[in-house]
């Protein structure tokens, strides 16, 4: 569906607290959904999170983490054992690829460990700007950056927070008229309202908390 958008330069501000206001008072403890327990293992979850969903990622990583608890682990069985290991989260060849690519930097520059910088974390194999704001913000509590996965790239063009069509784009965009101190929250927060109610097909408009200030062509009312 195309979209007409439009500009709010006066109200710009006022609209974004309403839209902080109002994620908060909906979502005000929304976290990341990937089950983890280190550094390592979110980046990992997150890699297979690529086109599947979290609760097969976290069902998938139930015995992934048992059985590879160190980045050396991914790397001392053969690339097939691994692609079947991850198999049934879907393009498990490239994830098994980035995966091992990730970790054989990690151990061999990195001393073993993720590192906690963006600059470092995308030198790693299969890791772009959203995958590196997730192990930031997540792991390290550092706000690098917003998190522009699907949800967050759909909801904030109906929100009129950005044009966009490009992730890193939208990412900017966002970072421009969100405060940094709420960059994480933002970033789960708005997975979780794309997830829940502003869903792709049919978003649930009559129970949105962003109803009234969202001037979206998608809307509907019942
Ligand atoms: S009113 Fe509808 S389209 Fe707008 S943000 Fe809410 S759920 Fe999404």
């Amino acid at each position: 569906m195309t979209k007409k958008k439009k500009s709010f330069p006066g109200r710009q501000s006022d609209r974004i607290r309403q839209i902080l206001a109002g994620l908060d008072h909906t979502f005000p403890d929304a976290q990341c959904a990937l089950k983890h327990s280190n550094p390592l293992e979110l980046l990992i979850a997150t890699i297979l999170s690529a086109q599947c969903t979290d609760a097969r990622v976290n069902l998938v990583t139930q015995d992934l983490f048992r059985k590879y608890r160190a980045p050396q682990d991914y790397l001392r069985v053969p690339q097939e054992e691994l692609e079947t290991d991850i198999r049934s989260t879907g393009f498990f060849h490239n994830k098994a690829k980035s995966i091992r690519g990730a970790s054989a930097m990690i151990v061999e520059r990195f001393g073993g460990s993720v590192p906690a910088s963006m600059e470092e974390l995308l030198r790693l194999p299969g890791v772009a700007r959203k995958t590196a704001n997730v192990v930031l913000g997540v792991a390290y509590g550092k706000a690098e950056g917003i998190v522009v996965d699907t949800h967050v790239l759909r909801v904030s063009r109906r929100l009129d927070l950005s044009n966009s069509q490009a992730p890193e784009n939208i990412e900017r965009d966002l970072m421009q008229i969100i405060p940094r101190n709420r960059w994480i929250s933002f970033s789960h927060q708005m997975i979780l309202h794309g997830r829940t109610i502003c869903k792709a097909r049919k978003p649930l408009c009559p129970v949105c908390p962003l109803e009234k200030i969202c001037e979206s062509e998608d809307k509907c009312s019942r």
